[in-house]
């Protein structure tokens, strides 16, 4: 199989990775936080690594804290779900947001009865339309931003440092949900106008399923969403929040922390930096190639801030007639549909199609796969209709 679908969760994962998390189910697999033995403190020790980890690698505050959460949707429901709301709030959010945002404001929105409004965007270009954007501020300023780092539908890297300097005068919660950048686009929270970056481990941290979480890079106090045993002052009802393990009730899952660990170590071996820039560059030959087909539309930002995600479609196909052909006649594993953005698709007009064909590199990714998915196409854009 060639594996295209790394934008839903990066396969394989390093080697590491596998032989941590066996080492672990074998050897750790205990309750973190619940024993006062030796093998419990040591399970307990390798997950508060795994949080400085992630804090150091993100370039966090000193003050940082990380919640590991189960899954990077689970962390959007927490970050989301604990601020105060208030009706009179103003939450902008870019048109690139995913289910794991939208799916959660809406829920909120309907409770509290606050605004969403979406950032303008070129329609041209897909790119965030920064003029505009600073106007919509200034008629409504923002009290909640919230910002997908990366496109999981286009690839887009978006200038969310930019964006959020243009609200900086109202003071908005800064949210940036970092699932499909944080191990592959370089980014630095230090001093930033951040106060939650939401990751996932699985995906470009090449972690396993199973873990996600936030960084709480401001300090800011949230509301508990989710209740139950952490394993400390059992005989109080209120949730102790004075710790990111206030937030995590519950089992962990040694195994998956072990697995993410590792895939944190991974980047003493390899700069995030390189990672980006190889997959700009396969996806700069890819497009090369496919332009050279006349009949695939390409729905690709106009810079070059992007990541290795590409989204497409065939003339004559619906997208998801492209993903079956693609898997049953050459093995090649892509994901079509909507991609859960419930946004962006009135930008792109692939509603005709049925979403688009999104084909994600991932580290793992060779040109000469990308020259077998291009004469797959080549062969369906040749077919008669
Ligand atoms: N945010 C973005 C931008 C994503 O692409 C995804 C998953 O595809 C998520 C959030 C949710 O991640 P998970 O399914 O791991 O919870």
């Amino acid at each position: 199989m060639i594996y295209l679908d790394n934008a839903s969760t990066t396969y394989p994962k390093p080697e590491r990775v596998y032989q941590a998390m066996e080492k672990a189910g074998r050897t750790l697999a205990v309750n973190v936080g619940r024993g006062s033995y030796g093998l419990a403190r040591q399970a307990f020790q390798l997950m508060e690594e795994t949080r400085e980890q992630i804090c150091r690698f993100a370039h966090g505050n000193d003050t940082a804290q990380a919640v590991l959460t189960p899954s990077a949707t689970i962390a959007c429901n927490q970050v989301l779900g604990g601020l105060e709301w208030k009706r009179e709030d103003q939450v902008y959010v870019t048109p690139f947001e995913h289910n794991a945002v939208m799916r959660v404001l809406y829920g909120l929105q309907k409770q509290y009865g606050f605004e969403v409004e979406e950032l303008a965007l070129d329609p041209v270009t897909l790119e965030l339309d920064q003029e505009k954007i600073s106007y919509q501020f200034l008629r409504k300023p923002p009290t909640v931003l919230v910002m997908t780092h990366v496109s999981n539908v286009t690839g887009g890297i978006l200038p969310w440092q930019e964006i959020a300097e243009l609200a900086e005068k109202s003071h908005p919660i800064v949210i940036l949900d970092g699932a499909q950048s944080l191990g592959l686009v370089p980014v630095t929270l230090k001093n930033a106008p951040v106060d939650f970056y939401i990751f996932a481990g699985h995906k470009t941290l090449y972690g396993p399923l199973g873990i996600g979480g936030y960084i709480n890079n401001r300090g800011r106090k949230l509301r508990p969403v989710l209740f139950g045993g952490t394993g400390r002052d059992s005989l109080n009802l209120e949730m102790g929040l004075s710790e990111p393990g206030g937030y995590e009730p519950g089992s962990r899952n040694i195994t998956a922390i072990a697995g993410l660990h590792a895939a944190l170590k991974e980047y003493e071996q390899i700069s995030v930096k390189t990672c980006l820039e190889r997959e700009q560059e396969l996806r700069r030959r890819l497009i090369k190639k496919l332009n050279h087909l006349s009949r695939i539309i390409l729905y690709n930002p106009a810079g070059t801030n992007v990541t290795g995600i590409l989204s497409l479609n065939v003339e004559g196909y619906q997208a998801g007639d492209v993903g079956r052909v693609l898997d049953i006649e050459h093995q090649i594993a892509v994901r079509t549909g909507y991609h859960c953005g419930p946004l962006i698709h009135k930008y792109l007009k692939d509603e005709g199609y049925g979403g688009t064909v999104r084909v994600s590199l991932g580290r793992f990714t060779t040109e000469e796969e990308l020259e077998l998915l291009v004469e797959a196409l080549e062969e369906l854009c040749t077919d008669n209709f």
